[in-house]
């Protein structure tokens, strides 16, 4: 069987278990079942290390090479330039699509006056809390200048993304740049080290099944299924709004541009946009979104591996959507009528504050609160969403991740690449 259909499987599963556990306990009114289920948790949390252990790494050697490939600065600058609009575009279309459906659907409109007190009271202190991290948040100039790291080997330790790419393809470029025989064994090296995270991750991928079971089962088994009755409206909202950004928008860039199937596309990152599900995290997913983006969609390394680490840190079209709708909702709740500037702001902040979102799970609650503030709305509304958004969260990260592979076929196709599945695939215009 093929690994994507068995880790389906354990998406399934895990749901089915996690589901039945937590309806036995509301049933019994005791915790002993969720407890049982919630013990397997660890096989997830184990598996989301070993790929984030990889990530580093794969990053650096992938993208060293590919702007070492690129040859110059002018190409990176490019290739950079069409990526970031794209990046840019499309999220602002997303903020849009959420801002257009909650005018039409009122989510906020139909909540009760009982529901907001219950879900203020439940979620308010964890609300303070997410509210005071975004306060410890950068403002943009500080954000323009931690992306020049001061030690990139502190930036690697410490995860940060965005400074590590910087300098990456820095060195990068300045590899290109030397005489042949100093050259080759440097990018002999690199290659090495991305093969052998290539490899590593092939074999951490065995444990996908049981890992996305074990991670889909303990969150549906502890998830508060009545706050999702109240806030069902909202969900569905978010969930429809996604949806439409992944058929439609990405639909007409798949098919439109680069005239392939969307459901074959798809069906080639299954894998990826699975594993984003599972664990919420665009990191984490980011090696196996590399890998599907190169052996099953044909996107060149020089492509890839520069779109795609930057795509999760800073593209996040489904946390931008998540954004526009959730801000509508807090304002319809509080009763409070946004004009069409107020709401045009919004699509300039979410996308600012979907850049703004690390590529881990919750980070894009964290960033709405500045959305909020802008927008004139209470950040305490937050404590109103709270309830559901793991599950939204779980959502969005697949779109996020969709976003980015569908991104960087755009920009391989800009920069002159035959995508490797156009044969079984529906009519193609090069
Ligand atoms: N979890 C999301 C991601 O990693 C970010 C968010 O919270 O929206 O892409």
């Amino acid at each position: 069987m093929k690994l994507h259909n068995k880790i389906l499987i354990g998406l399934i599963a895990g749901a089915v278990v996690g589901v039945g556990a937590n309806f036995i306990s509301a049933k019994t009114g005791s915790t002993a079942a969720v407890d049982l289920v919630r013990r397997i948790e660890p096989v997830g949390t184990a598996f989301i290390r070993l790929i984030m252990m990889i990530v580093v790494p794969l990053v650096v050697a992938s993208l060293m090479l590919g702007a070492a490939s690129l040859g110059n600065l002018a190409t990176l600058g490019r290739i950079g330039s069409k990526t970031v609009a794209y990046y840019m575009a499309t999220t602002a279309i997303a903020v849009s699509i959420g801002l257009v459906l909650s005018n039409i659907v009122r989510p906020g409109a139909g909540l009760s006056q009982e529901a907001q007190t219950q879900l203020l009271a439940e979620f308010g202190g964890d609300a303070d809390s997410r509210i005071q991290l975004a306060r410890e948040a950068p403002g943009l100039i500080q954000v323009f200048l931690d992306m020049i790291p001061r030690n990139p080997i502190a930036a690697a330790a410490n995860g940060d993304m965005l400074p590590l790419i910087v300098f990456t393809l820095l060195f990068g470029a300045a590899t290109a740049a030397l005489p042949e025989d100093k050259k080759r064994p440097l990018i002999q090296f690199f290659d090495g080290i991305n093969e052998v995270a290539m490899t590593i991750i092939k074999w951490i991928m065995v444990l996908a099944p049981y890992a996305v079971f074990a991670l889909i089962a303990a969150i549906t088994a502890r998830f508060g299924w009545d706050i999702l009755k109240s806030l069902l409206i909202y969900s569905l909202t978010v969930v429809a709004g996604l949806l439409f950004h992944a058929m439609v928008t990405y639909g007409f860039v798949i098919r439109g541009f680069l005239g392939l199937s969307v459901t074959g596309f798809f069906a080639r990152i299954r894998e990826a946009q699975i594993l984003a599900f599972s664990t919420s995290s665009s990191n984490a997913t980011l090696p196996v979104t590399m890998r599907v983006a190169k052996e099953n969609v044909g996107i060149s390394n020089r492509v890839s591996s520069f779109v795609l680490p930057l795509g999760a840190t800073i593209n996040m079209d489904g946390t931008a959507l998540y954004q526009g709708v959730a801000v509508m909702f807090i304002a319809q709740v509080f009763g409070i009528d946004l004009s069409i500037w107020q709401q045009l702001t919004v699509v300039l902040t979410a996308t600012l504050a979907s850049v703004g979102a690390a590529g881990v799970p919750s980070a894009g609650i964290i960033t709405l609160t500045l959305v909020l503030v802008q927008a004139g709305v209470p950040e305490t509304g937050i404590a109103l969403i709270l309830g559901v958004d793991r599950i939204l969260d779980m959502c969005r990260t697949a779109v996020n991740v969709t976003g980015d592979v569908t991104a960087a076929a755009f920009v391989a196709r800009l920069e002159g690449e035959q995508l490797n599945f156009q044969a079984d695939a529906t009519p193609v215009e090069t």
